[in-house]
């Protein structure tokens, strides 16, 4: 019966990652990975999430379902963060199992009532946006993102290709800490996209995973608050498995913004639909954690100091990573290091370097380039710095 069936190719980078377990190296180095690690290389358990477990752990209570759309508290809360007060009736939230689940929520909804539409992702993206609407039945092209001659956005081209798509076309946007590149818009130019999705009545859809890991919480949502103002219709999917550091639990909501209240009614109804087909209602425990911790004014400032440190922690590798580059290097040019966003950087070093880092050094990057800068130690900083000059000279 199954005899047909070929075996799955694997992911690139978890087959990285069992090389790096099997390599005997003691000062080996994984900057494969996708995950924010602490000093200490572990994933870290927030002392706000760790209070609030302790807190329910104290009511022991049986497990019912939760709604289709999740618990009320949390995509209360879970709207809030992302587009702040007000226009909570024109918008309809659910909570999805991790930004993962609202991006699979968001793309068959948009099926059933947008099946003409392409889907267009940044070229590059995070892999699973072309898995995930590729498998929701979406032809998925993309438009151009990077320029690696400047380490930054290639905002001209992507004007260019975005102005060309046909009226109803879908665009998928990282609002902020593009993955895989670390490079983001700037507000003068989420307000130029702006026009140019409101003349060609593109529709917008924020993929947002790292909210609070570029600027801070406020200014990551920038680009969304932006457009909800202009009143672009837009959706959005939002996680938690970063900010909360709560990857397994599976945390994270698909909003969308209708018109009005009325309109929201409907699209809310649409999303349970898409969810019953799919899972019937989120888990329960990582929902309640977080809208414990959102809910509670305390844990919620703790929680906001802990982002707040993790966000410059990141920032002091980059410095500190550039800094002993600059030294060892003067020619070279690093300075994307300190300017890109979030947990990634895009070295643009060529495989050859990438294959030498990892045989010669121990230093393992994924070999598009793609530095995963939240799991390096400042213990790290030095032989990394090392390594990576070795292998440019
Ligand atoms: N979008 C992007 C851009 C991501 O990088 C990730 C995961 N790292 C996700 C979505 C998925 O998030 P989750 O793990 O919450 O499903």
């Amino acid at each position: 019966m199954f005899q047909h069936i070929e075996a799955f190719a694997g992911d690139p980078i978890l087959t990285l990652n069992e090389q790096f377990a099997a390599d005997p190296r003691a000062d080996k180095i994984n900057l494969s990975i996708g995950v924010y690690l602490n000093d200490e290389q572990r994933i870290p358990l927030m002392g706000a999430v760790a209070a609030a477990e302790v807190r329910l752990a104290q009511s022991i209570n049986p497990h019912p379902y939760l709604p289709m759309a999740g618990l009320p508290a949390y995509r209360e809360q879970s709207r809030r963060l992302v587009f702040g007060e007000g226009q909570g009736e024109r918008i309809a939230t659910i909570q999805t199992l991790g930004g993962s689940g609202a991006l699979k929520v968001g793309a068959d909804f948009l099926k059933a009532w947008f099946p003409q539409a392409r889907v267009w992702v940044s070229d590059p993206t995070w892999d699973n946006h072309k898995g995930i609407f590729g498998g929701a039945g979406f032809e998925v092209g993309t438009y151009p993102y990077y320029s690696p001659a400047t380490h930054g956005v290639a905002f001209d081209a992507m004007l260019a290709a975005l102005r060309a798509l046909p009226a109803g076309d879908i665009i998928v946007l990282h609002a902020c800490c593009h993955n895989p590149t670390g490079a983001d818009l700037s507000q003068q130019q989420w307000r130029e996209l702006a026009l140019v999705v409101q003349e060609r009545d593109l529709l917008p859809f924020f993929d947002i995973a790292y909210q609070g890991f570029g600027e801070g919480i406020v200014e990551d949502a920038f680009a969304i608050r932006y457009f909800a103002e202009q009143n672009i219709p837009l959706l959005v999917a939002s996680s938690y498995s970063k900010n909360f550091a709560i990857y397994g639990e599976r945390c994270g909501a698909l909003h969308v913004t209708g018109k009005d209240a009325d309109e929201a009614q409907k699209i809310f109804g649409q999303l349970q639909s898409a969810v019953r087909k799919n899972y019937s209602s989120p888990p329960a425990y990582g929902g309640r954690v977080i809208a414990t911790v959102l809910e509670d004014q305390q844990l919620r400032a703790q929680w906001e100091a802990e982002l707040t440190a993790m966000r410059v922690r990141m920032k002091q590798i980059r410095s500190e990573l550039y800094a002993q580059l600059k030294a060892q290097l003067p020619g070279g040019d690093f300075e994307y290091l300190r300017i890109q966003q979030g947990m990634f950087s895009f070295t643009g070093l060529p495989v050859a370097q990438i294959r030498k880092l990892r045989d010669a050094h121990g230093v393992y990057l994924i070999e598009s380039g793609r530095v995963c800068l939240a799991a390096l130690s400042s213990a790290g900083v030095a032989p990394v710095a090392r390594a990576v000059v070795q292998v440019m000279t």
